[in-house]
């Protein structure tokens, strides 16, 4: 039906991640057991109307794949960057 999307493993206790769809509301989690993470971070959206299935799921992968760490400086946030500069003149 759909391509095996490639989720990277959470990032707090690398369990293998999950995405779930129920009708049009799409999550990506870790499904750990709260004694294995403490933190078991969860994302989830919505189906917009212009939107497939299809294109939601690897929306939410991507956003759920990138990380604060991976080197990438496009992928962090504008203001992360100006609060840097604004320490480094400090
Ligand atoms: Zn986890």
């Amino acid at each position: 039906m759909s391509e095996k999307l490639n989720l990277k493993p959470c990032p707090f206790c690398g369990a293998e991640a999950e995405l779930l769809g129920v009708s049009a509301w799409y999550s990506v989690r870790c499904p750990s057991p709260i004694t294995k993470c403490p933190i078991q971070p969860r994302m989830g959206m919505q189906r917009r109307p212009w939107e497939t299935d299809d294109q939601l799921r690897a929306f939410l992968a991507e956003q759920w794949n990138t990380r604060a760490d991976s080197g990438r400086d496009d992928a962090r946030p504008d203001t992360c960057k100006a609060a840097e500069a604004a320490k480094e003149q400090a």
